[in-house]
Parts: C-alpha cells; sequence; structure tokens
C-alpha cells in the first residue's frame, strides 16, 4: 500500500523525544531546536551532518560536542539556509585516571607499531565520519547495555595517564565483563566494520544511522561480518582483553557527527541511573 505524502510526513513529526540528559558541554550532546520546515533540514556542525529529528511537531539536531572543544558560542548550518543556528557551549571538567601497563609497547609502541596505529586510527575517524541518513536511529533511548553488568570499571571523559604519560582521554565507557561473555547489540543498525587493532583489539562498529556510530573493543571473538543487519539484542561477540587493556571487560563507544560521546546520554535515566560506579 502506497503510504499518502502528508500521512508520512506526520508520522515523521511525531517521533517522540528522547530521553537522552542533553548538556551542551565537552564530551555531551547538545539538543538544537531547528527552524520549521516540512521536511528535515540537513544541519552540518564543523563540517559533518548532524542527525535531526522531529520532537512536539518541529525539527532539533542533537549534535555530538567534542571532549576538546572549548567553552563558547558555536553554530550549526543548515543546507539552502545563510542562517546560522547559535548555541553556547559550557566547560565541563573530567577526573584523571592513572593506569599502569606491563607492556610498555602499548605506552610507548616502537615506529612500525606506531605507522600501523596511525593508519588504523585514520581509518577509524572516517569510520565514525559516516552518514547514513537513509536509517532512522534507534539508539537515542537505550533500554539495556551491551553487557549483563552494570558496573563501570572507567567513566568516558577521564583525563588518562599510562605509566605516569598524559595520553588521549578516555573516550568511552567501561563495563565490568567476564571473559567469555556475550556482548550484545544496544540497538538495531549494521555491521560497519570488524577489525583486530592495535589498542582497542577486536573491535566491531556498528551504524545506527544518521552518523550515530556505536564501537565494542577488546573483544575475544567476533560472531558478526561487515554489512550484516543487526537487531537489538543480537550477539556481536565475546568479551574479552585483546589491545591494550589492564583485563577482560567491555570499551564501549558512541559516536555523533564524528564525534565520540559519553554513552550514558543515550539511556533511559531508570537505566543510568541504575549504573554502579567503580
Ligand atoms: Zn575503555
Amino acid at each position: 500500500m502506497k503510504q499518502h505524502p502528508l500521512l508520512l510526513l506526520v508520522t515523521l513529526t511525531c517521533i517522540p523525544a528522547w530521553s537522552l540528559q542533553a548538556d551542551a558541554v565537552n564530551g555531551g550532546i547538545a539538543l538544537i531546536p531547528l527552524p520549521d520546515s516540512s521536511i528535515a533540514p540537513e544541519v552540518w556542525y564543523h563540517g559533518q551532518r548532524v542527525l535531526v529529528t522531529g520532537h512536539d511537531g518541529h525539527w532539533q539536531a542533537a549534535v555530538g560536542i567534542p571532549l576538546s572543544q572549548s567553552a563558547g558560542d558555536d553554530y550549526l548550518n543548515i543546507t539552502g539556509s545563510s542562517n546560522k543556528i547559535p548555541f553556547t557551549i559550557s566547560h565541563r571538567d573530567y577526573p584523571e585516571q592513572h593506569i599502569f601497563l606491563n607492556n610498555t609497547h602499548q605506552v610507548n609502541p616502537s615506529p612500525d607499531e606506531l605507522s600501523r596505529i596511525h593508519g588504523e586510527l585514520k581509518q577509524e575517524l572516517d569510520d565514525f565520519a559516516v552518514f547514513d541518513g537513509t536509517v532512522d536511529p534507534h539508539a537515542l533511548n537505550l533500554t539495556k547495555l551491551p553487557v549483563k553488568s552494570n558496573q563501570v570499571l572507567s567513566a568516558f571523559g577521564l583525563k588518562r595517564f599510562f605509566n605516569g604519560e598524559p595520553r588521549a582521554p578516555h573516550s568511552g565507557l567501561d563495563l565490568k565483563a567476564a571473559e567469555g561473555e556475550p556482548v550484545t547489540a544496544p540497538a538495531s543498525g549494521r555491521v560497519l566494520m570488524t577489525r583486530q587493532l592495535f589498542f582497542n583489539g577486536n573491535t566491531i562498529m556498528l551504524d545506527e544511522g544518521q552518523g550515530l556510530i556505536s564501537m565494542y573493543c577488546h573483544l575475544s571473538q567476533i560472531s558478526v561480518h561487515e554489512g550484516q543487519l543487526i537487531q537489538a539484542g543480537d550477539l556481536l561477540g565475546y568479551v574479552g582483553h585483546t589491545g591494550r587493556a589492564t583485563g577482560p571487560h567491555l570499551h564501549w563507544s558512541v559516536s555523533l557527527n564524528g564525534v565520540r560521546v559519553d554513552p550514558r546520554l543515550l539511556l533511559t535515566p531508570a537505566l543510568n541511573a541504575s549504573l554502579l560506579p567503580h
């Protein structure tokens, strides 16, 4: 049956708002109201397409703000409009974390390893920048975690020091999990890539639509293949400690418009409140 165009429009604009705790801070997600228009506008932030959804008959953008972004005024661009959409970013401070690794190669890699790492990082940035506008994201109001434990081992955004040396901040959420425990998809999507990486070990990335990409690292085993369509709850692989990991756990990253944000922001308030700190 062919749907009447108007009916389709009503359906789209009635998508309920998700309950993420939006906050225009570095490492957060800003929810920015957009001017009314009959179809979803194409919105850009720092040259990247931004996720747009309907709320109360109006459009809004869910914008990932980089951890490195300083406080101050910023703006979105809309295709076909010369008006910028301004918003203000506040500063959030994240605590320090000191980690000791016996494997010094993973703190100060050799030149060969460094060139491998740079190649992998470039590929990772390209993967995080993917924007598939044909998929409606369902991952914005998660009711389940990718592992059964709700204990956080390492929060998002921590300023990290490996063997005393400053390194990149923690770009995901580490959840407690035993070696071999199943990792399941918290939302539907498509497998963007499966790879064996120097730091992240056996890794899966899922494309959940409109630039919302999630990543699962340090797996002992990968059970999906690139291009595979995934439903919420499907098995992705098994927990491990491959790559740079002090022990078995799940590192879970979430990215919007090419920017890593705190995965906790996608959880329902009840699920978020149930997480136990380390
Ligand atoms: Zn981690």
